[in-house]
């Protein structure tokens, strides 16, 4: 799986946005990224999906990414980023058109398979033949996860996915991603704003601070002290009947 040693990245303007990051991924669970905005969540996202150029390691069960082709890369990571512009497109076209713009070659029976199973799996094969900007917000970001999905990746990328969505479809998604986890053994690492979200979901958290890891931690010792820290506020943490619930009590 994924392993990333001393990533370090600056934009053309020079400053310095990653410091030395190191993280591990595993097959199968899910690894929530936490942090401020600005902290350099996305530009870590950006550097494992390729987007930019990075100095350090990013290996991928032991080959550096760097090295890699994007087909090849394509064929382990996938990437749902908070909204898709979809154009005019069906849900069927869209699923097929994220495949092969990765993978660069006529539509083949494989090709059509992948994307009925992951219509399936994901409950949208109703909606194959409708125009995606018509759907409801919840269903376009089914559709972006069976996009990246028909790309049969090994790790799953998403950046705050449900940025856009109401409550209901939130958990919806949530669900969705989780039963991919534990189904497919597909690694996930997301950003997710809600805390309350993102502390119930995880398996394990990555909190940055500034460009860096400040703490690699799991669910049983992700604590208050450590959110505070990561973003300047006064966070409860309290467990009710095995769900943890955060409130916010004002700035640090
Ligand atoms: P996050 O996803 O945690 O909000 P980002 O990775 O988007 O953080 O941003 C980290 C830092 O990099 C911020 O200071 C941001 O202003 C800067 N940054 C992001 N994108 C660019 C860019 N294209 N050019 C220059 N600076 C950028």
């Amino acid at each position: 799986m994924l392993k990333i040693n001393n990533l370090k990245f600056a934009y053309n303007n020079k400053k310095p946005v990653l410091k030395g990051i190191n993280l591990e991924l595993e097959d199968g669970k899910i690894s929530v990224v936490l942090g401020k905005n600005g902290a350099g969540k996305t530009t870590l996202f950006k550097c494992i999906l390729g987007f930019v150029k990075p100095d350090g390691e990013i290996l991928f069960d032991g080959d550096d990414i760097a090295n890699m082709s994007r087909t090849n890369r394509a064929k382990l990571i996938g990437y749902v980023p908070q909204e898709l512009a979809f154009g005019s497109l069906t849900v069927y076209e869209t699923i097929m058109v994220g495949r092969l713009s990765h993978f660069g070659t006529f539509v083949s029976v494989e090709d059509k398979e992948v994307v009925s199973r992951v219509m399936d799996e994901l409950e949208i094969g109703h909606l194959a033949d409708d125009i995606v900007s018509n759907l409801s917000g919840g269903e376009r970001q089914k559709v972006a996860i069976a996009r990246a999905l028909a790309q049969d990746p090994k790790l799953l990328i998403f950046d705050e996915p449900t940025g856009n969505l109401d409550i209901q479809n939130e958990q919806l998604i949530f669900d969705v991603v989780k039963k991919i986890a534990s189904e497919r053994k597909i690694a996930i690492l997301i950003a997710i704003h809600n805390l309350s979200f993102a502390l119930n979901f995880g398996d394990r958290f990555f909190l940055m601070k500034d460009g860096i890891i400040k703490y690699t931690t799991d669910k049983t010792s992700i604590n208050e002290e450590k959110l505070n820290d990561i973003y300047g506020v006064k966070a409860k943490i309290y467990d009710l009947d095995g769900t943890k619930v955060i409130t916010v009590g004002g700035i640090k």
